[in-house]
């Protein structure tokens, strides 16, 4: 039923317990059933003649394929691969969750999984910028709509360091939450040929990609299929980071101690750490690190887990909360729309959420 591969993959598990405490899912939410360890299990026991039913397609989903679990197995086992295909096999054997299928239907009506319009205020500063230009910044799905406040301020921050820049006002979804949500397959191909066909059209030689999650899916599977392989493709901080060091932004000292939620995709996917803690340190922050930070930083939940079962989403925030609160630390700060959107909503009151972008542009 699995490739071989992913079923090899499932069957190396050792049973040694340790992602139990790295997984943010199991670790929030105290169940058995959701940790890294027990899909593995389940998709042994498909390949052994298991009914893979809705209830094991529900465990499937309470992932947020942030990786953590990778890069701390003993075994070196990849289980976002299995855990990709056997979303495939849930959505191909209607045994997908209902909120996951909506999900879907939301990013071909929409282009994006909340089922929401783009933002008329981004809609407007969309509309005043040139058409085509060298530079294409891509805001993603969460910065058009639920994160649009963090989307507006990097474009301040690029218009105040005299960047020449587009934003495709009809934007389509790159591919990444598609490939979250039913695995790699055709379809997530195809998404991603209809991107480079408005990316080449707007002229741009450079992206620069405001969402980690879509720099991951520029980089790593549109080169992998030979996409876009005249284009650079920054991350949005690293691209920032690279205007303070070239001094074309200056920035004021702020007077701040916070720690930094760092996205796990910009950590563990792109291994981006230091551009980030560039721009803290050129703010002059007081930066005091979270537990589990860098490549181990810990996922605060990512859209697809805030639709499908918002009660884990909060649960991973509340989980970092506490973190903040053990080191005395009452400001964190977030460098992703995805994640300022989740932690804001989410947060208790005595944390306070800081977006990046609001940072630079407010003290710039
Ligand atoms: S860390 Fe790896 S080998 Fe150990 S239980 Fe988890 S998946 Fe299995
Ligand atoms: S990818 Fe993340 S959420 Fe999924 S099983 Fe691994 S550690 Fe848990």
């Amino acid at each position: 039923m699995f490739s071989v591969q992913n079923a090899k993959q499932a069957d190396m598990c050792r049973f040694c317990w340790m992602c139990r405490h790295i997984c943010p899912v199991a670790g929030a939410t105290g169940s058995e059933g959701w940790g890294p360890r027990a899909r593995g299990l389940m998709v042994s026991m498909i390949e052994r003649g298991t009914e893979y039913d809705a209830e094991i397609a529900d465990s499937i989903y309470h992932c947020t394929l942030c990786d953590a679990c990778a890069n701390d197995c003993v075994t070196g086992w990849k289980p976002a691969d299995f855990i990709r295909e056997a979303r495939t096999l849930a959505v191909v054997n209607d045994i997908a969750p209902q909120s996951i299928m909506t999900q879907i239907e939301n990013l071909s009506y929409y282009g994006n999984v909340y089922g929401l319009p783009l933002c008329e205020k981004l809609g407007e500063k969309i509309d005043a910028l040139p058409k085509k230009a060298d530079l294409l910044l891509y805001l993603g799905q969460s910065g058009r709509t639920v994160g649009s406040s963090v989307a507006l301020n990097l474009m301040e921050i690029l218009d105040k360091a005299g960047i020449v820049y587009t934003v495709l006002k009809d934007e389509l979804p790159s591919g990444t939450f598609l490939n979250d949500l039913m695995g790699t397959t055709g379809d997530v191909q195809a998404a991603a040929a209809a991107v480079v066909s408005q990316i080449v059209n707007s002229g741009a030689k450079e992206i620069v990609a405001l969402s980690p999650s879509d720099t991951v899916m520029f980089r790593e599977y549109y080169g992998g299929w030979g996409l876009l392989e005249n284009i650079k493709v920054s991350s949005a901080t690293s691209f920032v980071a690279g205007l303070l060091a070239e001094k074309k932004l200056k920035v004021l000292p702020v007077e701040l101690t916070a720690s930094l939620q760092e996205p796990v995709k910009l950590t563990r996917g792109l291994e981006e750490e230091n551009p980030l803690l560039e721009i803290v340190a050129a703010l002059g922050i007081n930066y005091i690190p979270l537990f589990l930070h860098g490549k181990f930083s810990r996922c605060v939940g990512n859209p697809i887990m805030e639709c499908y079962d918002s009660s884990v989403a909060k649960r991973m925030v509340a989980v970092r909360c506490d973190d903040a609160r053990r080191i005395n630390s009452n400001v964190i700060i977030t460098a992703s729309p995805d994640d300022y959107y989740i932690m804001n909503k989410y947060a208790d009151k005595d944390i306070r959420i800081v977006d990046i972008y609001d940072l630079i542009n407010t003290n710039s």
